[in-house]
């Protein structure tokens, strides 16, 4: 399917310009303009096909916002997760609700401006992302200063990155590992019956340390405690999400009996629910598609923080848009998995690169990307 035919252009000021150039827009004064605001959907490509204990498939679509004022395009991205019934298209037709403030307000009041479009849309966390995203992109460029210096955070500060290894065969899971050479820290999918298997395929190519996610695949605390009894033997520095994100008791027990610190992921959407997992688990893993963007992870971060809580920063299947935007919060945790990007093979964007590891920041204004 043709560009033109999936794009669709909201509010477009007379000297609108086709996506991708963004840059035929009337010119106009400082904050005085309608925006422009346009979406699209976008199906990224998997280097791999991606298994979980949720899906297994061979792409996903991800929702791009663009949002054109004053002669300043704001890129944003929302990954919608089916977990939370959340679609491509229900995220497109989520921020095409909002047209009217984002073509409107002045996204230089972007507490406002966010306030009142979160206030607006129901769930749609991609969406709220997407949007969340397009205006900070903005009003970095706007304000001259990469995204990063809006918070006050030093770029050198920002962590190592975990490369993601899906759910595969033992030969597949040697050959994904092999490939993953570049990077010194591997997360491994597990949360099947063949989790024994996969450590074993990755061990017997790689010594590196290893992060673990088992995305609640394991339904019964007592396999939980055992298999977790096991990977403290392989060299596994924590665990994430063992349990399902309901079992909040059970995990209190589990965490009592094991000696690996377990991160919640599924069990944390919003910051808001936090404090009462605080006693459960020793870290959150904080992601823009689920919390509604970077000002919304912001706060996830400090609220995990005020708890004494470990926070990783993570990530779905997003291009170098999503991932770059959650890189430049980056310097505030303490682990990052941000990966999505390096996972598919048609990233349409440039933004944060990785080098033996560690996130390198754009030095551009904004979110710092540019187009392929
Ligand atoms: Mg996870």
């Amino acid at each position: 399917m043709r560009r033109r035919e999936w794009m669709r252009t909201v509010g477009a000021v007379a000297a609108a310009s086709a996506w991708p150039g963004g840059d035929a827009v009337a010119a106009q004064g400082p904050g005085t303009g309608p925006a422009m605001l346009q979406t699209e959907i976008v199906r990224l490509n998997l280097r791999h096909t991606w298994t979980t204990t949720m899906s297994s498939s061979e792409y996903r679509d991800t929702l791009h916002v663009r949002l054109t004022r004053d002669g300043l395009t704001g890129t944003g991205e929302g990954a919608p997760i089916v977990r939370y019934k959340e679609t491509a298209e229900s995220a497109r037709r989520a921020v095409e609700g909002v047209a009217d403030l984002l073509r409107t307000r002045d996204p230089r009041h972007f507490q406002k401006l966010l306030a009142e479009v979160f206030a607006r849309i129901e769930g749609e966390w991609a969406a709220k992302s997407a949007i969340d995203i397009a205006v900070m992109d903005w009003v970095g460029q706007s304000l001259g200063a990469p995204v990063h210096r809006l918070f006050g955070l030093d770029p050198a500060d920002a962590p190592v990155t975990t490369f993601s290894i899906g759910i595969d065969t033992p030969e597949i899971t040697r050959q994904k590992t092999r490939e993953a050479e570049p990077y010194p820290v591997l997360k491994v999918k597990v949360g099947l019956d063949t989790d024994e298997a996969t450590i074993e395929a990755v061990r017997s190519v790689t010594k590196k340390p290893l992060r673990v996610d088992a995305n609640e695949g394991w339904t019964d605390k007592e396999v939980a405690r055992r298999k977790i009894k096991w990977l403290e033997t392989q060299g596994v520095e924590f665990i994430e999400q063992p349990l399902p994100a309901a079992m909040v008791e059970e995990q209190k027990w589990l965490r009592s009996q094991v000696d690996l610190p377990i991160f919640a992921d599924e069990a944390c959407l919003h910051a808001s629910d936090i404090p009462k997992l605080a006693e459960a688990y020793d870290g959150v893993n904080v992601k823009l598609d689920k919390v509604g963007g970077i000002q919304q992870a912001y706060q996830a971060i400090v609220m995990a923080r005020t708890l004494g809580l470990k926070v990783m920063l993570g990530c779905m299947i997003s291009s170098s848009a999503t991932i770059t935007a959650a890189a430049q919060l980056s310097p505030l945790v303490d682990y990052a998995d941000l990966d999505g990007h390096l996972l598919i093979a048609n990233d349409p964007y440039v933004g944060v690169t990785v080098e033996q590891g560690r996130l390198i920041l754009p030095s551009g204004n904004g979110l710092g990307l540019t187009r392929r």
